[in-house]
């Protein structure tokens, strides 16, 4: 495995399973150099049960001072938030941060469209049944998001395809969604992001592929985009969860190359 950091993991800090030395500890015995933590922000929203909640924001970034001095020897621990795109969140005490976007903005009140694909249908009713009208206002909030934020890694950027192997509620392959997913990486791309190539959903048993999908990832390297593989992992057995399969495919791909963060900022290292 080429891959030797996942910046994108969670902890009991949100809706993840482990504590923070326990993820250091699988991320060591992963191989890792690094790991960056990605607690969901706080966001304030009504009903979200998954950000940080602001009273342990000090005490997070404290755990990882903390834990960084315990295990500096093995591992770089890097400090970031998985921050959404209606609430930006902001610390200038972060290393880095994921821009993210769970939740939508309907006529009906703010609705997730990752929590369970029940609550996913219950979003496309509230756009009217129409889940092209879903999908487009997904997509403008998440170039709107990497337009106005100065987040550095995007994350699962076709997050609205997490269901699709289940419950194919529209077609990828449709030339409507084609060009909405390139005309936005596109955008994302000129705006400077790194974008995530993220294996959670395979994790969890929705997909059996990253994020994003291959036409969209032909696209990342056709307008020459910067990629970084991450898990996503909520859990610490998941922590390189599908690394090899994901580096393999992107090098078939014709990747050769990910951004990794490193104590300089980030740095591109060989796929391969
Ligand atoms: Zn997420
Ligand atoms: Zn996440």
């Amino acid at each position: 495995m080429k891959t030797k950091s996942n910046l994108h993991s969670h902890t009991v800090y949100c809706d993840g399973k482990n504590t923070m030395e326990e993820m250091v500890q699988a991320a060591i015995s992963a191989g890792f150099r690094s790991l960056g933590f990605s607690s969901h922000a706080y966001t304030g929203l009504p009903d979200d049960d998954c950000g940080i909640k602001k009273e342990k924001i000090d005490s997070y970034l404290a755990e990882i001072d903390m834990l960084q001095k315990k295990y500096g020897d093995r591992i770089r621990l890097f400090k970031g938030f998985e921050i959404e795109g209606m609430v930006p969140y902001i610390d200038p005490r972060l290393d880095y941060s994921i821009g993210s976007v769970h939740v939508l903005k309907t006529p009906n009140g703010i609705r997730p469209i990752d929590f369970t694909p029940e609550l996913f249908e219950l979003t496309i009713r509230d756009f009217g049944n129409n889940v092209w009208k879903l999908l487009e206002n997904y997509f403008d909030d998440v170039v709107h998001f990497a337009k106005t934020s100065d987040y550095d890694i995007l994350g699962h950027f076709d997050l609205v395809t997490k269901y699709i192997e289940k419950r194919p509620l529209f077609d990828v392959e449709d030339p409507r969604y084609l060009e909405m997913a390139f005309s936005s990486i596109d955008e994302i791309i000129r705006a400077g992001k790194i974008i995530e190539v993220n294996t959670g959903a395979i994790a969890r048993g929705w997909r059996t592929s990253s994020y994003p999908s291959v036409p969209i990832l032909k696209r990342i390297l056709q307008k020459k985009g910067i990629v970084t593989i991450s898990s996503d992992c909520h859990s610490s057995d998941q922590i390189a969860c599908f690394f090899e399969e994901t580096e393999r495919n992107l090098v078939e791909l014709g990747f050769r190359e990910q951004a990794e963060l490193t104590s300089t900022g980030f740095l591109m290292v060989s796929l391969c």
